[in-house]
């Protein structure tokens, strides 16, 4: 990590959930990912899964890190399926960026279900 990423790690909101200095509900951890409800769920069921490795976004994914997406993925198999709303369905959503509302600069995926969504995923 270059010391700019680290300065901006030791600040994150996320990073420090990982860490434990901040409380959160915490769904699920293993290795690589941790998961917990988001502080102001969107459905029923909203979830947070994010890599323990601070790297902010889509775009500051590097080749060496891309099983980050296999990881976040497949823990969001795991989830789905602890939480109930594997068979129902769910959506899995990234943001990236000023046009997208990304408001943490912590790489995450949102997991959402538990109810009937609308078709329109641009709000
Ligand atoms: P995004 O807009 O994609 O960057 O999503 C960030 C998400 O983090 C939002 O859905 C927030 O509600 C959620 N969030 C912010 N702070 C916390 C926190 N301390 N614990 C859990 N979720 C949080
Ligand atoms: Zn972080």
């Amino acid at each position: 990590m270059r010391p700019d990423d680290k300065r901006k790690a030791k600040e994150c909101i996320f990073c420090k959930i990982i860490q434990g200095t901040l409380p959160t509900q915490k769904v699920f951890e293993n290795e690589r990912v941790f998961a917990f409800k988001d502080i102001s769920p969107q459905a029923p069921v909203h979830v947070l899964i994010v890599p323990k490795k601070h790297i902010t976004d889509i775009l500051d994914v590097r080749m060496e890190d891309a099983s980050v997406f296999e990881n976040l993925f497949l823990a969001a198999q795991h989830i789905a399926a602890q939480l109930g709303i594997a068979g129902s369905g769910f959506r899995t959503v990234f943001n990236s960026g000023d046009h997208a509302c990304q408001t943490i600069y912590h790489l995450h995926l949102h997991l959402l279900g538990g109810t009937q969504m609308g078709g329109s995923m641009t709000g």
